[in-house]
């Protein structure tokens, strides 16, 4: 796979080993190469210097919070909102859902379950790519990472079995209630909103990083949605959408990581979103070390230590062991 064996290195502190990865690394260049994936905007290789810098930040660190966006997603075939060329915004003019707009309008409401109902099938079936299985390989065995926090809904990191995960916007995978407490999974709504479309066709279509599709008006209207069989409200899947407020809970136990982290990596997001800016201004305000790995400028790029503009599986899977 792509976590290169130390095994002949002693483990007798984090930081030998760390270093020793590091010297290992030096002796075997590995040749970087460029992705399949046609939504990774275009990227140069990792410097191996900046590489190098970071594997030093990681070598002293043991208690990382590790901060995600759609930019990790795209190598798994799952396109972002704001890359250059290759994100949705630029692909189209659709714009995600509004939240305000979902709970005004039944027919905002169909057109995004009916794109979301055709879309589900290809959404649900993406896998966890190099940076996901990283990701968890420094959270689960090396000790690394203390959490991880994303603003992808797309459960990826769940996927790669990742421990101590905060899904800051929520997840694709559940669809709750907001009328009562009422949650039913999201393959089991799948098969409700079946028996509800009979006639519903599911395409391929072109993706959306919260799983919705492109449709027209015609296939929308006649689309069923049910509503809460506990209390008739309104169901919508658990995710935070644009114009909604991540709820204060979660917000608090994410305030509560970067307190008693060592410092923070950001990958894959360009910090556009406030939610995870925020993160971004209390590690700085706390004086801990803010390391970024993104294609392209982000909004926390003056705050961070080292920022690295490349592709995160390029540059992640060689911080493993
Ligand atoms: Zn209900």
């Amino acid at each position: 796979m792509f976590v290169r064996p130390l095994k002949e290195i002693p483990c007798h502190s984090h930081v030998t080993l760390r270093v020793s990865h590091y010297m290992g690394r030096i002796a075997g260049r590995r040749h970087q190469h460029q992705s399949s994936s046609s939504y990774v905007p275009k990227h140069l290789p990792a410097k191996e210097e900046d590489i190098e810098k970071l594997d030093r930040l990681m070598a002293v660190s043991k208690n990382l919070v590790v901060l995600t966006g759609a930019g990790i997603s795209t190598e798994s075939g799952i396109p972002d909102y704001r890359s250059e060329g290759v994100g949705l915004y630029a692909r189209s003019t659709n714009r995600p859902v509004q939240y305000r707009d979902f709970l005004k309008s039944e027919s905002a409401r169909k057109r995004y379950w009916a794109r979301n109902y055709v879309g589900w099938p290809r959404f649900s079936s993406f896998e966890p790519n190099a940076t996901h299985l990283s990701i968890s390989k420094l959270v689960n065995e090396e000790g690394v990472v203390r959490s991880v926090v994303t603003q992808n809904v797309d459960s990826l990191h769940i996927k790669a079995k990742t421990k101590n995960v905060i899904e800051l916007h929520g997840s694709a995978f559940r669809v709750v209630c907001l009328g009562c407490t009422f949650t039913i999974e999201r393959h089991a709504f799948q098969n409700l909103l079946t028996q509800l479309n009979p006639e519903m066709q599911i395409v391929q279509q072109t993706m959306r990083p919260d799983g919705d599709v492109e449709m027209n008006q015609e296939q929308v209207e006649g689309f069923n949605v049910p509503s809460c069989p506990s209390c008739k409200g309104l169901l919508k899947p658990d995710i935070v959408f644009f114009g909604d407020n991540v709820p204060k809970d979660r917000v608090e136990a994410v305030r509560n990581e970067v307190k008693l982290c060592d410092g923070l990596l950001v990958l894959g997001t360009s910090l556009t979103v406030f939610s995870a800016y925020r993160i971004v201004l209390q590690a700085a305000e706390l004086h801990k070390s803010i390391a970024i790995v993104n294609i392209g400028e982000t909004r926390g790029d003056k705050l961070a230590s080292i920022k690295i503009s490349a592709k995160c599986g390029d540059v992640i899977p060689q911080l493993c062991r």
